[in-house]
């Protein structure tokens, strides 16, 4: 350490009360430069913003559900026709994707992938059940590393579900769905009875880990 770094560490108890004013406003001038969120932004929860997709879709016809965490919000639109809507938002993100909402479509019967679209995409796609033409979409990787067959959603992962479940006899065998730790847009079979019941994956597992 060198001697004017010790001196000066010596001093801060002993610090004026001009002198400590003096300290204190460095802090909220050095913070300016970080960007936050709009305000209006700011103050919804994460489930109030994915929320305002939400009138659009109902009035389309679509079954919406919301889900809200602090940190996380998720909308889900299900149609008659196997087609689906998630929107998710997630505040744990990079500061400039933190109030981003991601668009995903899963076009009829419901069965096939999940695609990433654009918002401006969403009203189409919820009166046509299709992405209007020339709209740009993304394959969707996933962070599933169970090894298990993945399902795009609860109602795929349930047919998937009745079509093992009477092959595999009276032994163990495939009797429930749940959703993967890792990804919303994964459904998986298990045989356990009991567990994997997490209505907002991920959320879970980054949230601080509580002190006993
Ligand atoms: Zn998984």
């Amino acid at each position: 350490m060198s001697f004017h770094l010790s001196r000066a560490l010596a001093r801060e108890s002993q610090l004026t009360p001009d002198e400590q004013a003096a300290r204190d406003s460095v802090v909220p001038a050095r913070m300016r430069g970080v960007p936050a969120l709009p305000a209006a932004a700011a103050r919804k929860t994460p489930g109030e913003q994915v929320a305002v997709y939400e009138r659009l879709l109902r009035q389309a016809g679509w079954r919406v559900e919301i889900y809200s965490h602090p940190m996380r919000g998720r909308l889900e639109a299900f149609h008659s026709s196997g087609a689906a809507v998630m929107i998710t938002l997630d505040r744990r993100r990079h500061i400039k994707d933190r109030n981003r909402s991601n668009v995903y479509v899963l076009a009829p019967p419901g069965s096939g992938q999940w695609r990433r679209t654009r918002v401006p995409s969403l009203e189409f796609f919820a009166l046509h059940r299709r992405l209007p033409p020339g709209a740009r979409s993304m394959s969707v990787g996933t962070k599933c590393r169970c090894g298990k067959e993945r399902y795009p959603t609860l109602a795929a992962a349930s047919a998937g579900l009745n079509e093992v479940a009477p092959k595999r006899g009276r032994g163990r065998h495939e009797r429930r769905c749940y959703r993967c730790e890792a990804d919303d847009r994964v459904w998986h079979l298990t045989s356990k009875l009991a567990g994997y019941v997490r209505p907002i994956p991920l959320a879970d597992a980054y949230s601080p880990k509580k002190v006993p």
